[in-house]
């Protein structure tokens, strides 16, 4: 070494996140990047008249932390409409949305998200409660999941559905004895009423892009892949990175639209062109929605749900055109970013990358599927064999009241063992990358690695663990949603791990997590973060 460092970083415990994670107690950082990982004795030659020594006290260093599925624009934007992701129960809800509609009465339409399916018999709430609450006014809330809209009979006459509306093919309108539509839609069915609202303005894009860089910030996130981007969305992003407020690491999965074919392709290489090279921004991921959930039985599954004959939802997109459009996705060097639930469409999604690589050759495209709720055994080996990488969501693998009232009553006993093998996934060799799928439940990896390690709710920590086998240990999981993430991402040469070289994309924690004393995981606190060697959270030494 011989300039000195910038920033050197002493006596914290630093997780480097590689295979042997020697001991490390300093980190030096020049002109935004890691020049030194070791003691404090190694380092000091780095130390300079103008270089900023921070004694660390007691905290641990990582690699800024990845989320591998999330939506951020959507979730930042939540915080201005009417919010209901802190709500307990559904007595909770109903007064945020009245209180909501009393201080907006300049706002047309009502529109918000986050009520959750367990807080109304069947996940269904009925559109009378909601007019109740809105007057004539048109509403149109979204459950915490995204996949059943809970509109306002008003919104309903403005979209013309009644009695005699015809079910989209992807999606059911829940009707009433006489056929009267109740005031819930699912999946497809939420478009009736979307197309209505309101356009969402540039402005407020961009605003909501604002708000989840700091709230991300603040639980230690620097690099994420966002699982639905729409060119709007691609502006909002393309207007942060070109005007140098991006100060995250974005990977763009941009959105596969259901309804069309592979006439789309020269499109989607369109937007990928228009991101500027680099930038903090990527576009070469694309979201093909293979189905919906098993809270609604939208999910599409091999054998019936329970106490049905026929009953398995539906592939959103049909298998002939899926794989063709993977196929030629590969071929055009874009990630192919699953969303799969039920356990056949995850096969859907691992038979589609087997014949892009049948008909390619291998590639390094990395393609990942997301969810993966309810996986057959038997395709476990397929994650290594086709080099497809496990997306995720460890804060659902939980035995909750919406396991126990809505997703055991519609999987049957025999595949309550199916749910969540992201050990198993790990065992039999898949690459595992971690995710929140913000705004359906929290951001903060430290709560989605503790649920991870333990598979109990950070809200119940004495309840029993849900599959206890399929618990991940404190290293898989935190490697999850750092190395497992910038590989996914395509950063690993970038971020993911602190290793000599790599971009100074940091967190400080307030405590070793290995400490015998450290508490619950998701206790922990976000002391500063890092990107580039500049705080974009908090502040250095002001322990
Ligand atoms: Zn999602």
């Amino acid at each position: 070494m011989t300039d000195a460092a910038d920033l050197v970083l002493l006596g914290g415990t630093i997780e480097r996140m590689i295979a042997e994670n020697p001991p490390a107690d300093a980190v030096a950082v020049r002109d935004g990047r890691i020049i030194g990982v070791g003691s404090g004795s190694d380092l000091r030659p780095a130390v300079g008249p103008r270089t900023e020594v921070i004694e660390l006290a007691g905290e641990s260093v990582l690699p800024g932390f990845g989320d591998a599925h999330i939506h951020p624009i959507e979730a930042g934007m939540l915080a201005d409409r009417c919010d209901l992701r802190e709500c307990a129960d559904a007595s909770a809800v109903l007064d945020v949305i009245a209180r909501y509609a009393a201080a907006h009465p300049e706002r047309p339409w009502i529109i918000g998200a986050g009520w959750s399916l367990d807080q109304f018999d069947d996940g269904a709430p009925d559109r009378e409660l909601l007019d109740s609450l809105v007057g004539h006014r048109p509403a149109f809330l979204e459950s915490n999941d995204g996949h059943v809209a809970w509109v306002s009979t008003a919104a309903l006459r403005i979209a013309g559905v009644t009695a005699s509306t015809v079910e989209p093919p992807d999606g059911r309108i829940l009707r009433r004895a006489d056929g009267e539509a109740c005031g819930a839609l699912v999946d497809g069915a939420l478009a009736l009423v979307a197309r209505h609202l309101p356009a969402t303005t540039h402005e407020e894009r961009l605003a909501g892009l604002r708000s989840a860089l700091r709230e991300l910030h603040g639980y230690g996130i620097t690099q994420w892949q966002d699982a639905r981007v729409e060119p709007a969305d691609l502006d909002a992003y393309r207007e942060a990175d070109e005007n140098g407020w991006l100060t995250a690491r974005v990977e763009a999965a941009l959105w596969w639209d259901r309804r069309r074919g592979l006439e789309q392709i020269g499109e989607l290489e369109e937007l990928r062109r228009s991101v500027r090279p680099g930038g903090r921004l990527r576009a070469n991921s694309v979201k093909l929605m293979l189905d919906g959930i098993v809270e609604s039985r939208t999910a599409w599954m091999t054998d019936p749900y329970h106490g049905t004959d026929d009953g398995r939802g539906a592939p959103f997109i049909d298998p002939a055109l899926l794989r063709e459009a993977v196929v030629e996705l590969d071929r055009r060097d874009f990630q192919a970013h699953f969303h799969a639930i039920g356990d056949a469409a995850v096969r859907l999604a691992l038979d589609a990358v087997e014949e892009a690589r049948r008909q390619n050759g291998s590639s390094d495209r990395r393609h990942h599927v997301s969810h993966l709720e309810v996986v057959d055994p038997a395709d476990l080996p397929r994650f290594a064999e086709l080099g497809v990488v496990a997306n995720i969501q460890p804060f659902w693998a939980v035995d909750d009241e919406q396991m126990q009232a809505l997703r055991i009553p519609a999987l049957g006993p025999g595949r309550i063992s199916w749910q969540f093998l992201f050990e198993s996934m790990r065992r039999a060799g898949a690459r595992l990358a971690g995710g929140s799928d913000w705004p359906v439940t929290t951001a903060d990896p430290l709560l989605e690695i503790e649920v991870a390690t333990t598979r109990v709710p950070p809200t119940a920590r004495d309840a029993a663990p849900f599959l206890p086998d399929e618990r991940l240990t404190l290293d898989d999981a935190l490697r999850a949603f750092t190395a497992g993430t910038a590989f996914v991402n395509h950063l690993e040469a970038e971020t993911g791990t602190i290793e000599v070289g790599k971009r100074a994309d940091l967190v400080v924690l307030d405590r070793n997590l290995r400490e015998p004393g450290a508490g619950p995981i998701g206790d922990a606190g976000v002391r500063c973060t890092l990107v580039d060697g500049s705080p974009v959270h908090g502040t250095l030494g002001a322990a």
